[in-house]
């Protein structure tokens, strides 16, 4: 049965502009359709597949089929010219779903389905392109209805309110992360606010009739004394300054252009490389071909003004994010204040990334939006949640925000 599909109140932009960003940096996992589709491709009789595997298991993935990879970490079916191999021979259909769809998206909601669009493609970051309106027809023949309520996020910790409460909370963050009378900065510490203060209710007892009254409480309390955080604004600590730092590692290689990290060596790597960033007094130039050799201090300093056009495709992001309820229906392991912080994060670490990125140079928009694609495909990773968890319950993430935003 064909999906009920919406767009989102906001209008988002796409279009594919065959970059190959996609099949170069991304990890295509399979369904049981995709690697029997696959099978019956008999790629192993073609010449130039002999002897090579199409299919290989993820063990970052729990073994999971994902489309195999040439040595420079490019899909074992993208050709010199920068096609798919299986689309040149097969036909679009032919390829795995995940390919086709990239990179709509479908969120499900209690009652309603949204698409939208996965700002890791950096022409959705860059809103280039048709309506994702107009894409509608398409992705509803690739998605199908897959019945059966979807349980929503628990709230806070593990204590699961249904739909209706969890609507109640998300709506005050959208109302938060869209309200244009602020600067989005602003925004962001407040929702931090907001979620610390939403995490003291003893939610497993709060009757149903209460919790209305309770987000108004936290909306009205979290914009108290917001004014001192960024008057006063605080240097980052050197507990959170190596933590954030080494979670800034990790979103460096995120970056288009970097080096693939997709087996368990790969990740060994990496995870060296980020324990020395996060101590380094120079940060090295080894992690991305585009982050040059830089003194920590330097990154600390003022950035001054930024250009509305600067800051567009990050401010987008967060709204898009908050009007689908991406953020936290993608991650249904993690509660939606953990989604929200996870979120709220992106913030300070773009901020950072663009002094580094720009490092002696003026920002400009093409920076912010090649930032968003490493946010988006970096904001994912297992352990991100603790983390950030650890950071906005000790305060430091509403000041981390304030102190980059200058
Ligand atoms: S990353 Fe986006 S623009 Fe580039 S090929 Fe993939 S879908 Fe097209």
């Amino acid at each position: 049965m064909a999906v009920r599909l919406s767009s989102l109140p906001i209008i988002e932009h796409w279009n594919c502009h065959n970059c190959a960003a996609c099949c170069r940096e991304t990890v295509i996992r399979l369904d049981a359709e995709d690697v029997a589709r696959l099978q019956s491709q008999q790629w192993e009789q073609q010449p130039e597949f002999q002897g090579v595997r199409v299919v290989r298991r993820s063990v970052l993935l729990g073994r999971a089929p994902v489309l195999a990879h040439k040595a420079d970490g490019s899909c074992v079916f993208l050709t010199a010219a920068g096609l798919c191999r299986i689309h040149e021979v097969f036909g679009a259909d032919a390829k795995p779903l995940a390919c086709r769809q990239f990179p709509l998206q479908v969120v499900r909601w209690e009652r309603k389905t949204f698409a939208t669009v996965l700002r890791s493609c950096p022409s959705a970051a860059a809103e280039r392109g048709r309506p994702v309106s107009e894409h509608l027809g398409f992705l509803k023949r690739l998605v199908k209805d897959e019945g059966g309520r979807v349980a929503a996020p628990a709230v806070a910790g593990r204590v699961r309110r249904g739909w209706n409460d969890f609507e109640y909370v998300a709506s005050a963050l959208e109302r938060c992360l869209t309200d244009e009378r602020l600067p989005l900065v602003r925004r962001v510490a407040k929702c931090v606010r907001f979620c610390n203060l939403i995490e003291q209710c003893r939610w497993k007892h709060l009757a149903p009739e209460s919790v209305a009254g309770v987000i108004q409480a936290a909306e009205e309390l979290s914009d108290h004394e917001l004014g001192e955080l960024f008057r006063d604004r605080v240097v980052p600590g050197k507990r959170t300054s190596r933590l954030f730092r080494r979670l800034g590692a990790h979103f460096v290689r995120c970056f288009p252009g970097g080096k693939p990290t997709r087996t368990l060596r790969d990740h060994w790597y990496a995870m060296r490389a980020s324990g020395r960033l996060a101590k380094a007094h120079t940060l090295p130039a080894d992690l991305h071909p585009r982050f040059a050799a830089v003194a920590s201090e330097q990154l600390e300093r003022a950035l001054g003004p930024l250009g509305d056009d600067v800051l567009k495709p990050l401010e987008r992001c967060f709204v898009a994010h908050a009007v689908s309820r991406r953020y936290a229906l993608s991650h249904s392991n993690s509660s939606l204040l953990d989604s929200t912080r996870r979120l709220t994060f992106m913030h300070p670490m773009a901020m950072w990334l663009l002094r580094w990125l720009a490092v002696d140079r003026e920002p400009t928009a093409e920076d912010m939006i090649e930032i968003v694609v490493a946010l988006e495909r970096g904001m994912a990773t297992a352990g991100l949640d603790r983390a950030v968890h650890w950071l906005a319950e000790s305060r430091e993430l509403e000041r981390l925000a304030a102190w980059y935003a200058r």
